[in-house]
């Protein structure tokens, strides 16, 4: 789908012999303050080319690393319709294990990438840890169940509420909160985070969700908008690059997957998308390495 020069960089590998799938979810349609993130996943593959293909820290190289970038979805006309049509092109990137990152989009499109991911295991081996500033746990918003704003409550219908640890927020309305305690959501608040020893805490969450594998979502308004300016819903006394880093180096052996979502760019000065497409290198380095 992807032409030569708008695929994330050094993600060249036929799919057939790909061990990573990029793909971009150009959909925006709850969008509830900032939209944009329609535009992100061609920004973010533009700024990629800023990075060394070499990761250092790694000692990792992705230059030549199995890795294809299948391109955009096409442009989704509803929710609904996101949530009834993702999963065809989700299964053809995930067959034989491939692990596939998602560029968004708004948060809406984790929904049916999770779901998915659960047809195509053992549903009870599943887990997700969701790094956001939001709870995004209404029931409903603005008559819309399928909301960027509900994603974490249609989770935890899906896969169980005690299957989905919140990393990070800072952020919830006064219904969120009677229902997370109600439905006790496990999740970590941002001060806490900050306040702790982030490897501590990930390992923590991976004994209590007790599961063989992870899903990811990363929403980069998580971060504080220091780092992170240009999302669609800007929270301040976030989380800083070096808790997702060391975060995701904690995760990745137990990963089948990721999405980094809520990029806005016309209200980003380029360094949001920069810093997804950084993390999105972390995310291959850490999964490809050994
Ligand atoms: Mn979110
Ligand atoms: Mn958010």
């Amino acid at each position: 789908m992807a032409d030569e020069g708008s695929i994330f960089a050094d993600a060249n590998t036929n799919l057939s012999d790909a061990k990573v799938v990029i793909l971009g979810v150009p959909f925006d349609g709850t969008s509830s303050h900032r939209s944009g993130s329609a535009q992100a996943p061609a920004e973010i593959r533009k700024e990629s080319y800023n990075f060394e293909s070499y990761l250092s820290k790694y000692k990792f190289d992705i230059e030549n690393a199995p890795i294809h970038d299948i391109g955009n979805t096409k442009e989704f006309s509803s929710v609904s319709e996101l949530v009834a049509r993702l999963p065809e092109t989700i299964r053809e990137c995930i067959v034989s294990d491939r692990f596939l990152i998602t560029i968004g989009g708004e948060h809406s499109i984790t929904l049916p990438i999770v779901k998915t991911h659960l047809e195509m295991h053992k549903p009870e081996d599943i887990g997700v840890i969701y790094f956001d500033a939001h709870l995004d746990f209404r029931e409903s918003y603005l008559d819309e169940k399928y909301s960027h704003a509900c994603v974490a409550r249609r989770l935890a219908e899906l896969v169980g509420v005690q299957r989905i640890v919140s990393v990070g927020v800072r952020s919830y309305s006064a219904e969120e909160a009677e229902a997370l305690g109600n439905m006790k959501l496990r999740f970590y608040e941002a001060d806490v985070v900050n306040k702790s020893e982030i490897k501590k805490l990930i390992n923590e969450t991976l004994d209590y969700l007790n599961v063989k594998k992870i899903y990811l979502t990363i929403d980069m308004d998580v971060l504080d908008p220091a780092y992170a300016p240009g999302v669609g819903n800007p929270e301040y006394f976030g989380l800083t690059p070096w808790h997702l880093r060391d975060a995701i180096e904690i995760l990745a052996p137990s990963l089948i997957g990721a999405d980094i979502v809520e990029v806005s760019p016309p209200y980003d000065n380029g360094n949001t998308a920069a810093l997804a497409a950084q993390f999105i290198q972390i995310l291959i380095s850490n999964k490809l390495k050994d």
